[in-house]
């Protein structure tokens, strides 16, 4: 199994909306992501799949006339589209065989319709959650013609990746364990844990429910005490900790 981070742009935010009251107003920018697996016998799996290229044109595709246009600026450059970042591998998005959505939020699920060929993995919960729901702009993954499995709790559901639920950012999110043989366990949080921050200062209050957002972030740092790596949603520093393509962990 190999691991490559695909950077798929970034949004300028305010500090408000991943730990409100800490630097409340202040902007900055926080990377996207999206993880290309390799799994072994040569099938493709993606866990998320970024914001849509809509937002090259158009940073405002998504969010225009709601409350989030002011806290949420999607920069993205054509090399941002994951298209191009599968491209500059030898990919194209119909060779994706599985994805796994941490949640259905735009910006870890706003390319889903690209991928026609796929299995779609998502908590039962909250895909349920999720349907018709504007917090959840359901034009990028709720789309005719794609696949989902939904899943009803956690565990390993292909051979090295390994499901832990944890909700609290929204009900039924969902982080993944990768079982890498060199490098180690390395977990892809989601948005269960945006940044540091949200450890360092024990802030949740971004999060739907505060409490559970606690325990899922003490699930996940009791996996840090066993020797596994956390990868953070949208943690700045982490760009630097965790190099990203064309950067290959096995
Ligand atoms: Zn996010």
């Amino acid at each position: 199994m190999k691991l490559t981070i695909l950077p798929l742009g970034t949004c300028w935010s305010a500090h408000g909306v991943v730990t409100p009251g800490h630097l409340h107003d202040e902007k900055f920018s926080i990377p996207v992501s999206s993880y290309l697996v390799e799994l072994d016998r040569g099938r493709l799996l993606l866990i998320d799949t970024g914001m849509s290229r809509a937002h090259i044109s158009n940073p405002d595709a998504t969010w225009a006339g709601t409350d989030f246009a002011e806290m949420l600026t999607p920069v993205m450059q054509p090399e941002d589209d994951i298209a191009a970042q599968l491209n500059a591998l030898g990919i194209e998005p119909p060779q994706i065989d599985y994805v796994i959505n941490t949640h259905l939020h735009f910006d870890h699920a706003g390319n889903n319709f690209q991928f026609i060929n796929a299995t779609f993995f998502a908590q039962r919960e909250h895909y349920e959650h999720a349907l018709g729901n504007p917090h959840f702009p359901n034009e990028y993954w709720n789309v005719p013609g794609l696949r989902y499995e939904l899943l009803d709790g956690g565990g390993e559901i292909l051979p090295g990746v390994e499901i832990v639920v944890t909700p609290g950012h929204a009900p039924g999110h969902q982080s993944v364990v990768l079982h890498l043989r060199r490098d180690g366990d390395l977990v892809i949080c989601g948005d269960a844990i945006y940044l540091q921050d949200n450890l360092d200062l024990e802030n949740w209050q971004a999060m739907a429910d505060p409490e559970e957002a606690r325990k899922s972030a003490s699930r996940l740092t009791e996996l840090e005490a066993q020797g596994a790596r956390l990868v953070y949603g949208h943690d700045p520093a982490q760009v630097d900790v965790f190099p990203r393509a064309p950067h290959r962990y096995y």
